[in-house]
């Protein structure tokens, strides 16, 4: 697996990485199910490739729709299910998609490899695994994970042994059509009879979510545009407003929708900075296959955070690809946070290059090391492992140089993975 490069990378690194095992990990972005849902499912070694990162990687390499459909359809023998995905697995076993997998089914199962002689008895040792208490063995136990900050759309409460919700504010941010303001004023047993109501809603929604203790908003505006939010008129975005709840709206993807959701943007911004919650932004790539790439590049919100300076910026995935853009605004604004969630997968190698140049670069209390953006326990398990050995080995090269002693590699270790998303989230305290 990986160790080559990690023995190349030396003892310091080894050593390092023993030591970085150690530190809690405030794990900053996740799609964990609870774990009686995930006990619930019937899971088998397939089924952690039937997920968005991993069938991206497949389709990428040529898997067609109905082999996707074969290899995943749970009705079908496993052998079977296995010839569908065998010939795509030769040439998407080395993404990072892959190996978070092959890291957990290495540890925690005792599996290296995924093959035809390993799938059905890994399966089996799967499903022995899955048992009550699995969470509390693989997440806190194995992987050393204090809390993970669990996305959602509206509020629902979870675990709060093992997570934190960090609802989104997409639904009154990015208004598609009348009927789902309906949606939303069944939904919050408040009128929404025009944009002023919206937007007190908006503040109210903020302020009770932090009085139920979220770990702060999330907003997805670039799955679809550019962040290039404008600061508008109210007369101009209530006009829109007034033609929505009209019937006569042209859509969201129309200028006018524009101008509605910049301003939108705008007041879920102002609403949760007042609330003190901190704002995570989906920056960078986008999941699955096909996907424009307008709204990876961080450097159009700058009018929006020039504005807002007392917010927390978190800019979830850092603007991957555009990982210097982020950088900058990291380094320049106080209010802006580089945070590496999905990225140690997307490109493992990647993402220790950028972290290098990062820690010469951006003062270290605005780096968030860890995000798993998945679903399965074995896998963020697997992602947080190269997560700690980019850290590894990235201080250990600034070791080696001369530029910092151990004590302070740890230091910015236990920032990045602990203190930074506490102080961000305002976890413990
Ligand atoms: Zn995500």
């Amino acid at each position: 697996m990986a160790e080559q490069s990690r023995a190349v990378a030396g003892g310091l690194a080894a050593e390092l990485y023993e030591q970085i095992a150690q530190i809690p990990c405030i794990n900053s972005h996740s799609h964990l199910v609870s774990e009686a849902e995930r006990l619930a499912e019937p899971l088998d070694a397939l089924s952690f490739f039937n997920h968005a990162y991993p069938i991206a990687d497949l389709v990428a390499a040529g898997m067609s729709r109905d082999q996707v459909d074969a290899a995943f359809d749970p009705a079908k023998p496993l052998a079977e299910r296995w010839r569908a995905f065998a010939p795509y697995w030769r040439w998407t076993r080395l993404t990072g998609y892959s190996q978070c997998i092959r890291e957990g089914f290495a540890d925690l199962l005792g599996f290296a490899e995924l093959s035809a002689e390993t799938v059905e008895p890994l399966s089996a040792a799967i499903r022995a695994h899955s048992r009550p208490g699995l969470y509390r063995e693989i997440l806190r136990r194995r992987a050393g994970i204090e809390v993970s900050v669990v996305n959602m759309e509206d509020l629902v409460e979870v675990d709060r042994e093992f997570f934190l919700p960090l609802p989104r504010l997409n639904r009154f941010s990015m208004l598609r059509s009348a009927d789902q303001l309906r949606d939303i004023e069944r939904d919050y047993s408040a009128p929404v009879g025009g944009l002023r109501q919206h937007v007190e809603l908006i503040g109210r929604v903020c302020e009770q979510w932090r009085v139920a203790g979220v770990a702060g908003i999330k907003l997805s505006q670039s799955y679809h545009r550019r962040m290039d939010f404008r600061r508008r008129e109210f007369g101009e975005a209530n006009a829109v407003f007034a033609r929505v709840l009209k019937g006569e709206y042209a859509g969201l993807d129309s200028p006018e929708g524009a101008v509605l959701e910049d301003y939108l943007v705008f007041e879920c911004c102002r609403a949760a900075s007042e609330a003190g919650l901190a704002i995570q932004f989906h920056q960078g790539i986008r999941a699955g296959n096909y996907g424009g790439m307008e709204g990876c590049s961080p450097v159009p919100l700058i009018e929006l955070l020039q504005t807002f300076r007392q917010a927390r910026f978190d800019l979830s995935h850092a603007g991957y690809p555009y990982l210097r853009e982020g950088a900058v605004l990291g380094k320049t604004f106080a209010n802006v946070y580089l945070n590496m969630s999905w990225i140690h997968i997307i490109s493992p190698q990647g993402a220790r290059q950028d972290l290098q140049e990062w820690l010469r670069m951006v003062p270290y209390n605005k780096i968030i090391a860890f995000g798993d953006d998945l679903r399965h326990a074995e896998a963020v398990y697997g992602h947080l492992k190269m997560a700690r050995w980019n850290f590894a080995i990235a201080l250990a090269a600034m070791m080696e140089e001369g530029l910092l002693s151990d004590s302070t590699a740890l230091d910015v270790a236990r920032a990045a993975f602990r203190d930074n998303p506490a102080a961000l989230y305002g976890v413990g305290g």
